[in-house]
């Protein structure tokens, strides 16, 4: 079986894993993304202009596991084993809340790295750079084909696309577009799914820079603090490496991000900078690189209501709707308990 999944985030990858582990040898899986690089919202960027061993976690922090939830237990559980996890230490930080049965880890290579561990673990080929703007079916050889604006580019029997719902409803044509629009309940659904959107700024220093003179590793910033920042880290002390070269992380609260949404990010990226530099005035501003993102589609606030954690917009060819926007929570845990349901579906309709 062919399988093409659109999106090389978290929620493809684990997915990816859950398919190998049922199908093993019997399955192709062949991934596509608009991006240059794999991690989708856990994405981690490293100092392109400087030192690449600086390198922060733009989107998602750390991943939290809910201890009595026994099934993604044990992805944690093989995260952990495998190192591409560890405990966070709390030590240091400032308004994160206490949950008794919360636990919260952080990667040490990079939040990335657990998106590329579970690609890797499913053996799956990946093609960055590919910006699906068309997904087709074709009922007389049981196909979906997807193109970008310039070409077709593959077909298979399965299609998985994970990309953001308000992003599917605006980014495809074809065939794809016109289930959506023929599925009365399905369309009215999906145009009830919300994100909240943020700005997150990231600096990256050079390793002359010795110390950042800032007491705490993570600082999650109160509304009455400042209009702007909700969460800052000094990113390479998360990460329990408390040495040069070190990198902060700043992301926006959401009326902020909200506010300024339609508005250019280098613009507001720097408004940002200067709103950093104030709130910490002992910061260093002997900076190697700065890099600005806008999370249009940040975290889901109305996510699919009565989500089965996927929508089947077509069985045969199967075209599935899967991802966060389909999560009970816009988390790694709530994309893996998605992850799950989606891959159990198409087991179930192949079997
Ligand atoms: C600022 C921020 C902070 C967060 N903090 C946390 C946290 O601390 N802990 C936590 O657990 N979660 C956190 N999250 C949420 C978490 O990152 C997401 O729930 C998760 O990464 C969603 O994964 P996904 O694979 O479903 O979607 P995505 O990661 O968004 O993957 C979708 C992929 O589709 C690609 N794509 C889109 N359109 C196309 C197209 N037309 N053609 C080809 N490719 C396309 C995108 O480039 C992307 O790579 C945070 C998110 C953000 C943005």
């Amino acid at each position: 079986m062919r399988v093409i999944l659109i999106g090389a985030g978290i929620s493809n990858a684990l997915i990816s894993f859950l398919l190998r582990r049922q199908y093993g040898p019997a399955i192709k899986l062949i991934v596509f993304d608009k991006d240059k690089s794999v991690g989708g919202r856990m994405t981690t960027s490293c100092d392109s202009e400087g030192n690449h061993h600086c390198f922060i976690d733009m989107g998602a922090q750390y991943l939290t596991l809910t201890k009595s939830n026994s099934t993604t237990t044990k992805l944690f559980q093989q995260l952990i084993d495998d190192h591409v996890i560890e405990l966070l230490d709390k030590q240091n930080t400032i308004g994160m809340r206490e949950n008794p049965d919360k636990i919260d880890y952080m990667a040490p290579r990079g939040i990335a790295s657990v998106v590329r561990y579970f690609f890797e673990q499913a053996v799956v080929e990946i093609n960055l750079s590919k910006h699906i703007t068309k997904i087709d079916l074709d009922s007389t050889n049981n196909k979906c084909a997807i193109s970008t604006n310039e070409e077709k580019l593959d077909e298979a029997e399965v299609v998985i696309v994970t990309v953001p719902v308000p992003q599917v409803l605006t980014q495809f044509k074809g065939s794809i577009a016109q289930l959506i629009d023929d599925k009365k309940e399905v369309k009215d659904k999906l145009g009830q799914v919300k994100y909240s959107s943020r700005f997150a700024v990231g600096l990256y220093y050079p390793t002359s820079i010795i110390n950042l003179n800032i007491p705490w590793r993570i600082y999650y910033v109160d509304k009455n603090e400042n209009d702007c920042l909700r969460y800052l880290a000094i990113d390479n002390a998360k990460r329990n490496k408390n040495e040069p070269p070190f990198s902060l992380i700043a992301h926006t609260n959401v009326d902020f991000g909200a506010k300024y949404i339609e508005a250019d990010t280098r613009v507001i990226g720097e408004q940002i900078k200067e709103n950093i530099f104030q709130f910490l005035p002992e910061l260093p501003r002997d900076i190697n690189n700065t890099k600005y993102h806008k999370w249009k589609y940040s975290q889901v606030i109305q996510s699919y209501p009565d989500t089965p954690g996927y929508v089947l917009l077509n069985e045969h060819p199967l075209l599935v709707l899967a991802g966060d926007s389909f999560a009970a929570e816009s988390t790694f845990e709530g994309c893996i308990e998605a992850a799950i349901e989606t891959a159990k579906k198409i087991c179930e309709l192949f079997n």
